[in-house]
């Protein structure tokens, strides 16, 4: 990695980042087609190397051990979320990336705090977590369907007016509690425009092999849109943060959705730049003792290291 490249894809992210302390109207502040003049027959190849440098700092990471990396995505129904996290990290080792997906809370969770639930599936050192669908679902489809709320069954003076002011503060300290920690948080809103969610819908109804992605209550949590519209606007200028910034990807071409999350998430690890541990002195001479040891061990007619001698070492 180039500090040039490194640049670049830090220039290519910076349209899609939401200021901290800025106010969003995501109707007039992202267009869902923005596409940075990119052309799609260039968007194999460079999503292919993105996926390879993921892979390369993911390696990193695990190494390091020191670091985990928390990344959020959030989008309405049809925005392409399980279709990015399946390109996005589909050079990167399973091993260490756990996906955690979070739908309608179960009784064991509505026994908790709101956010315990998503504090179970945080990634470990090393790791990266995806939460498909994250702790900001607390502010969204709850606000949007206030029952949701009652089920929380919180104390009177917890879910008055002010509850989503609260919930936002508390949001942000958790996030900042979490990278302060080792444990960065980076967070993706595919914004998908109200036509190409129609489109797909209708594709998934057209197609007897997509039938299965379409519920009834996609046309139902569709009839609240706008609703919806407010409650990301306001969630996005409220809880984009200097530790944790939210990123608006334009989600109406898959492809260009896709190259803008592995940029994001790129960019992260760039700035981490974990590095693979330096061995010590004491463990350089115990390397050297079992590599004299494995030598020592070389059949008759075989190369002593076979490895070297390949290598040219
Ligand atoms: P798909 O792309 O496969 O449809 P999905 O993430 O939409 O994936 P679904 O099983 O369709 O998964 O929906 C999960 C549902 O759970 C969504 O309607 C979402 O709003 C709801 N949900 C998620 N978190 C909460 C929450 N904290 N309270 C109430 N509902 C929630
Ligand atoms: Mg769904």
């Amino acid at each position: 990695m180039t500090d040039k490249q490194a640049r670049r894809i830090a220039e290519f992210i910076a349209p899609l980042r939401v200021e901290p302390g800025s106010k969003v109207d995501l109707a007039r502040d992202f267009d869902p087609r923005y596409r940075a003049r990119l052309r799609k027959r260039d968007s194999t190849e460079l999503l292919r190397t993105g996926v390879s440098l993921l892979a390369e700092y993911q390696s990193r990471l695990a190494a390091q051990d020191t670091y985990g990396v928390l990344l959020c995505l959030q989008a309405l129904d049809a925005g392409g979320k399980d279709g990015t996290i399946r390109h996005v990290m589909s050079g990167v080792n399973p091993q260490g990336v756990r996906v955690s997906s979070f739908k309608v809370p179960s009784a064991e969770e509505l026994d908790h705090d709101y956010l315990w639930r998503y504090a179970r599936q945080l990634p470990a050192r090393g790791e990266i977590g995806i939460f498909n669908r994250s702790h900001y679902e607390e502010v969204l489809v709850v606000r949007v369907h206030p029952e949701n709320l009652d089920r929380q069954r919180l104390p009177e003076d917890a879910r008055g007016r002010g509850v989503w002011k609260r919930r936002y503060r508390e949001i942000n300290d958790w996030e900042r509690h979490l990278c302060d920690n080792g444990f960065p948080v980076v967070k993706i809103f595919l914004n998908l425009s109200k036509e190409e969610q129609r489109t797909r819908f209708l594709k998934r109804i057209d197609l007897p092999e997509k039938n299965w992605k379409f519920s009834a209550a996609d046309i139902r949590e569709r009839a609240h849109w706008d609703e919806y519209q407010r409650a990301f606007s306001e969630m996005l200028s409220a809880t984009s943060t200097s530790w944790a910034p939210w990123y608006v990807v334009p989600a109406d071409r898959k492809w260009f959705a896709r190259i803008c999350a592995a940029a994001v998430l790129a960019h992260t690890l760039i700035e981490l730049d974990p590095r693979y541990p330096e061995v010590g002195k004491a463990a350089r001479k115990e390397l050297l003792a079992a590599k004299r040891q494995l030598e020592g061990e070389a059949p008759e007619g075989a190369e002593r290291d076979p490895y070297a001698a390949e290598h040219g070492d």
